[in-house]
């Protein structure tokens, strides 16, 4: 067992809530659970029990529900505590649980310890571990099915079935370099060029559905900018659905940012609404436009909004001044309504009217496809970025195997290495090869109790 001490936290969300879960772990907690409870509990079954404080009193009544090693979520015992969800109940029958527990060197989790309790004790993989915090967090259905695709271990055998077959490469490979004259038969007779490629392949796919999961996770930044009037506002609403901003005809009425989350076919983009752009001698005005600047060099995109019946060049310079370089910038014509002849749309330049609605789906295919989407293709799980990043170095390395196998002197020991290290890279995705501090990372950004 890793963890020698019992941990204890509150499951549930804070603030008042129909039922209210402490959650507590660790190994052999049955003599814990007598001394709290004054009661045997059979493991799996749910027992109506009353929670006493130190002097016999009732501090709640619930069910407490045993979960005996290994069969848990954690892997060690696990007692669970359902009890009211009132913020005082359940703080303090915490403290109680604290108190007793203090013989048994009970202590408050950390954030994600439960789950990291799990990845060590095997229950889990790192990619799942991942998961588990994304679906917490998931903000659409899709993304959260997506978490719980990768939650049941969809994405990590995936990159278990890569490994596996590099490890076979790898075996030969070794085997061979002990035999120093089979080295120049080694490729051929083996079929090791087309094992690799046959790797190389599965891998990029795996690669590009999961830049598809990265999407789905991280959504895209739109900010809208814009001199008053040209329509802001009514782009937001238009896009929304709601009426979230205030749309009215007098300059100057969006004076502070207004955020809004919308979902395109699963994907989470996130448009800022900001005040109009121009001088202004009004002081909280121009606060509202100094924080217009600041959204528009943090955007993914800048929607750059004009009134299509007007012309105003000057702006287009400040746009491109504020925004950062990593930005893509699209020019978008509104009112295209009033317009006599609506002239065509092109790549980076769309004719739009918000009172229509015409032009907003090639606005949103545009937006789609900037954020990396490709429709129709559903997304099998979520990913990290880390995952990418990792994906891509095996590949990498993949690559310079493959170099290594085509000179003319084949040098093994160089394609037995790169082989090696794109082994390596898969593994920090499931979490075989993981520094310490890259737990740390990951397990920190969860919330308590989990
Ligand atoms: P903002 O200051 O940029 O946020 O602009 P608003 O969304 O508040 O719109 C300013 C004015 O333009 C309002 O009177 C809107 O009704 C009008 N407006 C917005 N979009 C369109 C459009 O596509 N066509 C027409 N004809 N009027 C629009
Ligand atoms: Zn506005």
């Amino acid at each position: 067992m890793l963890n020698k001490y019992p941990i204890v936290a509150i499951a549930t969300a804070p603030g008042r809530g129909g039922v209210g879960i402490i959650r507590i772990s660790g190994p052999q907690l049955g003599p814990f659970a007598y001394a709290l409870l004054k009661q045997d509990l059979k493991p799996r079954r749910a027992h109506y029990c009353v929670f006493p404080d130190s002097h016999g009193e009732p501090i709640d009544q619930g069910i407490a529900i045993f979960f005996s090693a290994p069969h848990s979520y954690t892997g060690e015992d696990v007692l669970e505590l359902q009890g009211h969800g009132g913020p005082a109940v359940m703080q303090t029958l915490l403290k109680q649980c604290l108190h007793v527990g203090s013989a048994f060197g009970l202590r408050m989790a950390d954030p994600g310890e439960f789950t990291l309790r799990a990845f060590l004790n095997d229950k889990i993989d790192l990619a799942q571990a991942e998961a588990i915090a994304d679906l917490i967090d998931a903000s659409s259905e899709t993304a959260a099915r997506a978490a719980m695709s990768s939650f049941s271990g969809h994405f990590s055998k995936k990159i278990n079935a890569l490994s596996e077959s590099i490890i076979q490469l790898r075996m030969m490979v070794e085997a061979t370099l002990d035999f120093p004259e089979e080295e120049i038969e080694f490729l051929e007779k083996y079929q090791a060029r087309e094992r690799l490629n046959k790797i190389q392949e599965n891998l990029n796919l795996v690669l590009k559905q999961s830049k598809q999961g990265l999407v789905l996770r991280e959504g895209l930044h739109v900010v809208l900018a814009g001199e008053p009037n040209v329509g802001k506002s009514s782009l937001l609403n238009a896009l929304s659905g709601e009426d979230l901003a205030i749309v009215t005809d007098i300059a100057g009425t969006t004076r502070d940012k207004v955020t809004q989350l919308i979902h395109i076919q699963g994907v989470p983009i996130t448009i800022v609404d900001t005040a109009g752009l121009r001088d202004t001698t009004d002081k909280i005005e121009s606060i509202g436009i100094e924080r217009s600047w600041a959204e528009i060099s943090k955007a993914d995109v800048v929607l750059n909004l004009k009134d299509a019946t007007k012309s105003n060049l000057a702006i287009d310079e400040k746009i491109a001044f504020h925004r950062s370089p990593k930005s893509t910038l699209l020019t978008v014509f509104n009112k295209a309504d009033l317009l006599k002849t609506i002239p065509p749309s092109g790549e980076d330049v769309i004719y739009i009217s918000a009172k229509t609605g015409n032009g907003l789906e090639l606005l949103i295919d545009r937006l789609l496809y900037l954020a990396g989407w490709q429709p129709g293709q559903e997304s099998p799980w979520l990913a990290r970025q880390r995952h990418i990043d990792a994906l891509e170095s095996a590949s990498h390395h993949l690559k310079l195997a493959e170099m290594h196998a085509q000179q003319d002197d084949r040098v093994l020991d160089l394609f037995a290495e790169e082989l090696r290290l794109a082994h390596d890279f898969l593994g920090t995705i499931t979490g075989q090869m993981s520094p310490d501090d890259l737990l740390g990372q990951i397990f920190s950004r969860f919330c308590i109790g989990k």
